[in-house]
């Protein structure tokens, strides 16, 4: 990343514009943008920190490919959206009604997404920006450099693609990444573009499939590169003005005018366009790309993994920005695959991968910038949604005190920062009072949800002589709210609630169970006598847990800090399982002292002690 920036800078400032540096990522909304596509954003945004950080302007542009066409109908959608295919992504309609477009029906949750982890990027809508005419330069010098284009693409389709380039992230099939979708003409299809498509590849065998994330992978190298001409290469196609689908062939196209004429396959229309302002058609992939650099000024930019093999987009590109639109290529980074595990409730309408609005249902927008952050960009990436949330908070806090105490390497420093806020939108939403994500779904898991009492034992579990966690004034009691616990108890809650699996929930007896408590031995009544007495000596998670480990030495006559032996330890393990089973009817749940603070005293003296 540092290295990138120095580069982007430098690249910069040898530009006109005074220096600003662009980083430049782009999307195409055609389907649920997923998690592998968060790291087109990701990456340039990490550069653009960087870059702010040293008080260098730098601008993050979010091209949304929305003037490409529609590919085809993922599965979900009604069958007769068939009749869309070929037409613009913000010409057809919302599947569901809910949106102007099925364009903004997928970039709304993802901008949502982006605002929640603290991301700020200026949107451009290609649609607009070809609608408009703000490219019509372009395209003429791209018309009039056409013999050029060919000739360049001519140099690249000679060469083979790389073996290697398949991503180290995906599936054993080698499609489930996505796929390449571009044959024999190299990985540089206009799927080729890792953040374009689906990059979210699936790494174990109970892998949610990323199904249907890559719909734009079907456009095969013809189309990519392909000219839209009947006879001479052409980087120009025309959306046809009747059907509107780009199913056109040029005929002929007049140089001096600006104009040509086009036949269209689908509904047999025979028109004309006219590139010299407004557009309704745009450049072919190869082409559209690198015009955007030159118009931009594109610092810097990344790309999937097999973006650097012979015959890419990326490499093509960097020939036609400089014959044919007298610019350089931006400072690229190739980066890697996201992987999810673990099952995700998905949010979106079509299904398919998790999206970032998933990820931050059940992990904190620091968290989720910190899995990205954390990896270098050609590392892959796991987004993890299963029983690893739990590691995942516990090594967040833990790097968190590392930080707060000074112990940290100045590399994760740099990261935790990076993590936790933007250098000029500052820090992402995070609890203003950290408790263990563990505790906080034991709780949910135990209460059922009620706030009140997650309120009630959140309190309780820290103790009267705890140090607070906002604990300025010295008295050591945080008078913290549910508010301050959000959004990780919101997190905690939702990942129990579809996370943890029915048979492993908590449920406390609501009646003792008498048989077992008839049938206990001496032994076991009077442990449980010495725990029941003990309870309110320290009603706290840490009280609570010195109780329950000293109850079988204190039974032995032993005093509670005795050192604990072999012997000891079973017999702690033996009077756990004794205490579960007569709460929870279980051997196992939550931990015991959470558990403990959860049922309260006067329920647990009910539960563990026979009627009288
Ligand atoms: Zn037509």
């Amino acid at each position: 990343m540092t290295r990138a920036a120095d580069e982007a800078i430098e690249r910069a400032q040898r530009r006109p514009g005074g220096g600003k540096v662009v980083c430049a990522s782009g999307i195409s909304p055609s389907g649920p943008i997923h998690l592998g596509n968060l790291r087109e954003i990701l990456v340039p945004h990490l550069v653009a920190e960087e870059i702010r950080a040293r008080g260098v302007p730098c601008e993050h542009i979010l091209s949304w490919d929305d003037y490409d066409r529609l590919r085809k109908v993922p599965a979900g959608v009604p069958a007769d959206f068939a009749e869309h295919v070929g037409r613009p992504l913000t010409a057809v309609p919302d599947p569901w009604g809910e949106f102007p477009s099925w364009a903004e029906r997928f970039k709304a949750p993802f901008r949502d997404a982006l605002c929640r982890l603290g991301i700020e990027v200026r949107e451009i809508s290609q649609t607009e920006m070809y609608r408009s005419g703000a490219y019509a330069d372009g395209i003429a010098r791209a018309i009039a450099a056409a013999p050029t284009i060919d000739g360049i693409l001519g140099r690249y389709r000679t060469l083979q693609p790389s073996p290697t380039a398949a991503p180290a992230g995906s599936g054993p099939d080698g499609s489930g990444a996505g796929g390449s979708g571009s044959g024999g003409s190299g990985p540089g299809g206009r799927a080729g573009r890792g953040g374009r498509r689906g990059a979210a590849a699936p790494g174990g065998a109970d892998d949610v499939p990323p199904a249907d994330v890559d719909v734009a992978a079907d456009e095969g190298a013809a189309d990519d590169e392909g000219s839209a001409s009947a006879s001479a290469y052409f980087p120009f196609r025309p959306y046809c003005e009747v059907c509107g689908r780009d199913t056109t062939v040029v005929a002929f196209f007049d140089p001096v005018a600006g104009q040509g004429d086009y036949s269209c396959s689908a509904c047999g229309n025979h028109g004309r366009f006219d590139v010299r302002g407004p557009a309704n058609g745009k450049l072919v992939w190869k082409v559209d790309w690198p015009m955007r650099w030159a118009f931009e000024n594109v610092a810097f930019e990344a790309g999937g993994v097999d973006h650097s093999s012979p015959g890419s987009s990326f490499t093509v590109g960097g020939s036609i920005v400089r014959e044919v639109f007298g610019g350089e290529p931006p400072v690229y980074l190739p980066y890697s695959f996201v992987g999810v595990r673990g099952r995700a409730k998905l949010s979106g309408s079509a299904g398919g991968a998790p999206t970032p609005a998933d990820a931050l249902h059940i992990l904190e927008p620091a968290i989720v910038r910190w899995i990205y952050a954390r990896r270098r960009p050609n590392q892959a990436i796991t987004v993890d949604f299963g029983a690893e949330v739990l590691r995942v908070y516990d090594e967040w806090d833990a790097l968190n005190r590392r930080v707060g105490d000074g112990t940290a390497e100045p590399a994760e420093d740099t990261v935790v920062a990076r993590s936790r806020g933007t250098v000029e939108g500052g820090p992402v939403d995070a609890p203003r009072t950290v408790f263990p994500f563990r505790l906080l779904s034991s709780i949910c898991d135990i209460t059922a949800d009620d706030p009140t009492q997650i309120l009630r034992i959140l309190r309780q579990a820290r103790g009267s002589d705890a140090p607070g966690e906002s604990g300025a004034d010295g008295t050591g009691q945080a008078p913290f709210t549910l508010d301050d616990l959000q959004p990780r108890l919101g997190c905690a809650r939702a990942w129990t609630g579809e996370h943890v699996p029915a048979e492993q929930r908590t449920i406390v007896r609501t009646e003792p169970d008498r048989a077992a408590l008839a049938g206990l031995s001496a032994d076991e009544t009077k442990a449980l006598a010495i725990l029941v007495d003990g309870l309110e000596e320290d009603w706290s998670l840490d009280g609570l847990t010195t109780l329950t480990y000293a109850v079988p030495k204190l039974l032995r006559g032993l005093p509670a800090d005795a050192p604990a032996t072999a012997e000891l330890k079973q017999a702690q393990r033996a009077f756990f399982v004794l205490i579960y089973r007569l709460l929870v009817g279980r051997d196992t749940g939550p931990r015991l002292p959470t558990l403990l603070l959860a049922v309260g005293p006067e329920r647990i003296r009910a539960l563990l002690t026979a009627a009288e």
